[in-house]
């Protein structure tokens, strides 16, 4: 059986790089931290390509 894939936010160092990306809104910051809603996140991966620093990480 296969579990649900997502992501996860880890070290993220506020660059704000990946800020107004995400078109399902499922990307959000709250005091610049990136955090994934992952009941809106279909795994478009546009922020995974975007961050810098590698803070965001996907589990499948
Ligand atoms: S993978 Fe796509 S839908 Fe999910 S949080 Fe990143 S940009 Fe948004
Ligand atoms: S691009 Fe990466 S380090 Fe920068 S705010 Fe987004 S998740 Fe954090």
């Amino acid at each position: 059986m296969k579990t649900a894939d997502f992501i996860i936010v880890l070290g993220c160092k506020k660059c704000g790089k990946c800020d107004g990306i995400c078109e399902t809104g499922a990307l959000t910051h709250v005091d610049g931290i990136a955090s994934v809603d992952h009941e809106k996140c279909n795994l478009c991966m546009r922020c995974i390509k975007v961050c810098p620093n590698k803070a965001l990480v996907y589990l499948d």
